[in-house]
């Protein structure tokens, strides 16, 4: 995985590696390498690396965001077999409280929302780049310079 980052290697060229990679070590060392993985998605899963992205779903009109479980729960409820977004921008104003936004958000039949607004939360962002070799020493750079 170090080596696809650093030399910007594709996924299928990344992929022909671990199953060159996995013959190989099965020749050396026999079958205690049976369970190396042999795809990308299985090296993955064997070393703990996920795509921790949270997808909301915005409004196009309003920009409201509505998280994923929130969108099956307004799909239960509504029998249209159309989602529309229930923003109201002034909900204390006496005249506007009823007005809701209405944009179409997804249609029932398609399951596919609008539009998807990937998000990773803030406590990941710092734990990716801690993890970075020394990201510490770095933080004190400005410090230590001319
Ligand atoms: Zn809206």
């Amino acid at each position: 995985m170090t080596f696809q980052k650093k030399f910007n290697l594709p996924e299928t060229a990344t992929e022909s590696q671990l199953k060159f990679m996995k013959i190989v070590l099965k020749e050396i060392g026999g079958d205690i390498y049976n369970s190396f993985p042999d795809s990308l998605y299985l090296a993955r899963i064997q070393l703990g690396l996920k795509d921790r992205f949270h997808s909301f779903m915005p409004c196009l009109k309003c920009h409201k965001l509505y998280n994923k479980t929130d969108m099956d729960e307004i799909q239960k409820n509504d029998s249209i077999g159309i989602i529309r977004c229930s923003h109201v921008e002034f909900p204390n104003s006496a005249s506007r409280r009823m007005k809701s936004c209405q944009t179409v958000l997804a249609e029932r039949e398609v399951k596919k929302p609008e539009l998807i607004y990937p998000f990773v939360p803030i406590h990941q962002q710092l734990e990716t780049l801690y993890r970075q070799p020394h990201f510490e020493r770095l933080l004190r750079h400005w410090s230590n310079r001319r």
